[in-house]
């Protein structure tokens, strides 16, 4: 919000220049010669505080179109927390939410930048941005209706793959993403418990109770 009306009030500057170029300010009798310079300058620094929430808007429009095809219904929207957006929110220890009854997915800062970067660079397989997108997975598959953290984290478990080819991501890369994501950073809360220890089942195996035999299972992938 902060950041539009920054935006506004420089393009106002600018656009008050050109205005007194046309029209004489009351006491003169002739308009003011427009420094372009300036209405140059005003438009630049506009555009700038612009640029942040329009990349912010356009994101948000990608995932949401993204989380519809992947939850197999349009009552999907996602939206990007900003920092004070986060400090307000009474979720915010949590990467994410979602909310089955309206649809609403929530990220908190600092999940989006992380999954844009990654899917600006996946072949970095950096633990941070695997974790975005078993996220994304995760979010959207409670706002399917799944609200137990072991069943839902597991649905998204096994779509991992099928959501990271559709954010983008190039074939090979999602194979070893979704497969590194399980025998790694899932693996690891069988150990861990505590806070994580929700999010994890035994069941969540190829050929467990919560294996749901997808067609494009990430488990597909095991010789990645
Ligand atoms: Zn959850």
């Amino acid at each position: 919000m902060l950041w539009w009306v920054m935006a506004g009030l420089f393009a106002f500057f600018a656009l008050r220049e050109l205005y007194f170029g046309v029209v004489a300010k009351s006491g003169y009798a002739e308009p003011q010669e427009i420094s372009k310079a300036y209405v140059g300058i005003m438009l630049a620094i506009a555009v700038a505080f612009a640029y942040l929430p329009i990349r912010t808007l356009l994101f948000e429009r990608f995932l949401t179109e993204k989380a519809r095809v992947l939850a197999g219904s349009t009552k999907v929207a996602v939206h990007c927390n900003t920092l004070f957006d986060t400090a307000i929110d009474p979720m915010s220890l949590a990467a994410g939410h979602a909310n089955p009854e309206t649809g609403s997915i929530v990220f908190q800062k600092p999940w989006c930048g992380v999954l844009m970067d990654h899917l600006a660079n996946p072949e970095r397989m950096d633990e941070k941005g695997m974790f975005s997108v078993q996220m994304f997975a995760h979010e959207v598959m409670h706002v399917r209706g799944e609200m137990n953290e072991a069943i839902t984290e597991c649905q998204a478990l096994q779509r991992h793959y099928r959501a990271a080819r559709l954010l983008g991501i190039p074939e090979d890369i999602a194979r070893e993403s979704g497969m590194q994501f399980y025998q790694t950073q899932y693996a690891a809360r069988r150990q861990t418990g505590g806070m994580q220890a929700p999010y994890y089942s035994y069941e969540c195996a190829p050929g467990k109770k919560l294996d749901e035999k997808l067609e494009d299972s990430t488990w597909n992938h095991q010789d990645f």
